[in-house]
């Protein structure tokens, strides 16, 4: 499942309304932040959720999130 999410690049990219006024983590520079009216989530073809993106983060572009998402899902099942 790792290898077909770095070889073909399953990461992708939802765009959700948000109703909440709490905080949230950025799943790729693990800062808090303000959730946005229209949160944007990164999950992979599964629907497997990582976690909220920060507009710093969305800022940096797909590409750059893509690499970075899956730095850390490779980080986390080296650990494991
Ligand atoms: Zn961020």
């Amino acid at each position: 499942m790792l290898d077909n999410l770095l070889t073909k690049g399953l990461i992708q990219f939802q765009i959700e309304c948000n109703k909440s006024s709490h905080p949230s983590q950025c799943c790729t520079c693990r800062q808090s932040f303000k959730l946005q009216e229209a949160r944007v989530i990164a999950c992979n073809a599964q629907g497997d959720r990582y976690g909220d993106l920060c507009t710093n983060c969305i800022a940096k572009g797909s590409s750059w999130l893509s690499n970075r998402i899956q730095h850390q899902v490779l980080q986390l099942s080296q650990a494991s």
